[in-house]
């Protein structure tokens, strides 16, 4: 019979794991140390070059409106709902003076429709009365648009403005830098200030939508596929699954 490892060989490769995987993670540091961000984003770049927003639009203002959708539901289900839309109300003007009954039963497989309906009728009064029919171009004059939280100005001024304004925290980049150790705040208003801080400023467009295609793809939430994950040697995460 194969002697049992004695106590002090077991503590020794105990030590020798931990060992080994504090050097495989102190090589690139911990936290939001500057080396291991600069390799968080190198493997972001590395599997997704070219991410961007999934929501289908054809200028700001239906950027805005599916993003408006987009809450509690998934792109792809917006994506469902809004050719028809868009085809139905052709711009600003057309959505400011919608049947709300009836708007209400074409978004309704988005979710949350009546509250939806509001948002999108009162952003687009707004837009027609106080904005030319324009979408507004700055964060302040985007947030007094009814139903527009920081999340979605941030979408727009990004996406269709090119603008770094703010990083776009949504639950996978809310999931995703906790667990990536970029911030130990739960609330998406100090999450984007923890990255902010943690990300230059040239990639917070580009990062946000690489942190939503891998938490689609791979870190997902129940059962994250850390094996095909190219961030696995720097991430410790208490969620990881090998
Ligand atoms: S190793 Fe796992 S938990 Fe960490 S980022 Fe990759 S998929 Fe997510």
């Amino acid at each position: 019979m194969p002697a049992k490892p004695s106590r002090k060989a077991s503590g020794r490769s105990a030590r020798s794991r931990a060992s080994k995987t504090s050097a495989r993670t102190s090589a690139v540091g911990r936290g939001t140390d500057p080396a291991r961000v600069r390799a968080i984003l190198e493997r972001l770049e590395e599997a997704y070059p070219a991410a961007t927003c999934a929501l289908k639009h054809e200028d700001p203002f239906q950027l805005l409106i599916a993003t408006i959708l987009s809450a509690q539901c998934t792109d792809e289900r917006v994506n469902m709902v809004t050719p028809a839309l868009f085809r139905h109300y052709p711009g600003p003007k057309a959505f400011a003076y919608a049947n709300p009954t009836e708007l209400q039963q074409e978004i309704r497989p988005t979710g949350f429709f009546r509250n939806k309906t509001k948002s999108i009728i009162g952003a687009s009064k707004k837009i027609v009365e106080e904005f030319h029919s324009e979408v507004p171009q700055t964060m302040d004059q985007l947030l007094t648009l009814p139903g527009v939280a920081r999340k979605t100005a941030n979408v727009v001024l990004g996406t269709a403005f090119g603008q770094a304004v703010g990083v776009v925290v949504d639950t996978h980049v809310q999931r995703l830098a906790r667990r990536l150790d970029l911030t130990k705040n739960t609330d998406p208003k100090k999450i984007e200030q923890d990255l902010m801080a943690a990300i230059p400023r040239d990639k917070w467009i580009l990062f946000a939508h690489q942190l939503i295609w891998h938490g689609r793809r791979v870190c997902q939430a129940r059962h994250p596929k850390c094996i095909e994950c190219n961030l696995n040697k720097i991430c410790y995460s208490k969620d990881k699954t090998v």
